[in-house]
């Protein structure tokens, strides 16, 4: 029955396991061990973990499960492996799945950290990377060739917010049978799409959306059965990467309002990103839900919002971007995205700091860009904080 209910439903009820006592709210075991009844019980939990038994928490642990089922059946996987945070999870799944030799094609726009786990640990291993503009489809057709492993990318780029044509890529993946992993963060599991554009694997930073509120780090691999229960977790669960209770208990109860959350912040962001578009001291701005957006038909057909985060060009380059954002009032400078508090970031300066400038030029993070993240402030507030600010630029 489960399965039927709508995402809304899902996120409250879904995967929920309760103990003895019949708790309304999730229950947090937050232990380490498990206890046997016998010797013999040991033994037979050793040979075949059932289904609701477990034997350590980096194994697994009924808070985690139940986070973990709740969050597979949401995105539209058969089930998932919860991680300590979004780059345990990437290089779970990358590591587990990849050996010396393999070949994987990847979009460029990547998030730095994964770039660092594909260029500086997977080729220490002799894994071959070849990187693509992931929005240009010949480039993927002409590097997917036979030979090709595995494909990873996200959706949707941080921070100039380019977008895949993922069915296309899954399409001529799998046609010469290679597995793709997407690398979700900014589609937020409310818009996610992966699944039914033919990824094999979605992998999601919960510490953006899903907390949503600042406070944990958190990550999960989605895909089949027998990918997660087979080489994911066997290769996370001996390599420490697991998540922990308590992290994945307040996660439980973030998906509770995930979906009012990210709705009203889609919401307003389409309102600032248009609001932004007619402003003199404002140049291109980034959000796949505007028509201006370079792939905005193909965006739209994949998700019905173009999500939370917002990028666009301050003219007048870096000294006028700062004094915009030393004047603001109400958003925050910081370097996350997805948080209920408002966030401005400049990439060039923080985030994409290390990227070579060549790099920055191909990607389009020049000295006058902002990531702007909107939170679950009133919008009217938001854009009166941007006005003042711009007139200050
Ligand atoms: C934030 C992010 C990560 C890393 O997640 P952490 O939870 O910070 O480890 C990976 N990929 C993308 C696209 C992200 O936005």
């Amino acid at each position: 029955m489960s399965d039927n209910w709508k995402k809304r439903t899902q996120l409250v009820h879904g995967g929920i396991r309760r103990s003895q006592y019949g708790e309304v709210s999730e229950a947090i075991f937050l232990t380490q061990g498990f206890v046997y009844d016998t010797a013999e019980a040991a033994e037979a939990r050793f040979i075949e973990t059932g289904p609701d038994e477990f034997i350590y928490a980096r194994y697994g642990n009924p808070t985690v499960r139940m986070f973990e089922n709740r969050m597979a059946q949401v995105i539209g996987y058969e089930d998932g492996f919860a991680c300590a945070s979004g780059m345990a999870a990437v290089n779970g799944a990358l590591m587990a799945l990849l050996k010396g030799g393999d070949r994987v094609v990847a979009s460029r726009a990547l998030f730095g950290s994964c770039l660092y786990v594909l260029e500086q640990v997977l080729a220490r291993f002799g894994v071959e990377i070849t990187l693509v503009d992931g929005t240009d489809n010949a480039a993927w057709d002409a590097a997917i060739t036979e030979g090709t492993t595995l494909v990873f990318l996200e959706g949707i780029s941080n921070p100039t917010l380019e977008v895949v044509d993922l069915r296309h890529v899954c399409e001529r993946a799998h046609a010469v049978g290679a597995l793709v992993v997407v690398d979700d963060a900014m589609a937020t599991p409310v818009f996610a799409y992966s699944k039914q554009c033919g990824a094999d694997l979605c992998v999601v930073s919960t510490t953006k959306h899903v907390d949503g509120q600042g406070r944990m780090l958190g990550g999960i691999i989605c895909g089949s059965q027998e990918l997660i229960r087979g080489p994911i977790e066997t290769y996370v669960k001996h390599t420490g990467g697991a998540m922990n209770p308590f992290a994945a208990w307040t996660h439980l109860k973030s998906l509770d309002t995930l979906d009012l959350r990210v709705r009203a912040q889609a919401a307003g962001a389409l309102q600032i990103a248009e609001w932004l578009e007619t402003h003199p001291k404002v140049g291109k701005v980034r959000y796949p839900q505007l028509p201006s957006h370079p792939q905005h038909a193909v965006a739209m057909t994949q998700s019905p919002s173009g999500g939370t985060v917002i990028a666009f060009d301050v003219n007048g380059g870096k000294e006028a971007c700062f004094r915009f954002f030393n004047a603001l009032e109400l958003f925050t400078i910081s370097n996350n995205f997805a948080d209920a508090k408002s966030i401005v970031t400049h990439p060039a300066t923080t985030t994409h700091q290390r990227l070579p400038q060549d790099q920055k030029d191909v990607l389009g993070i020049g000295p006058g860009l902002v990531r702007l993240s909107v939170g679950l402030e009133d919008v009217t507030d938001l854009i009166a904080d941007l006005e003042q600010a711009l007139d200050q630029a």
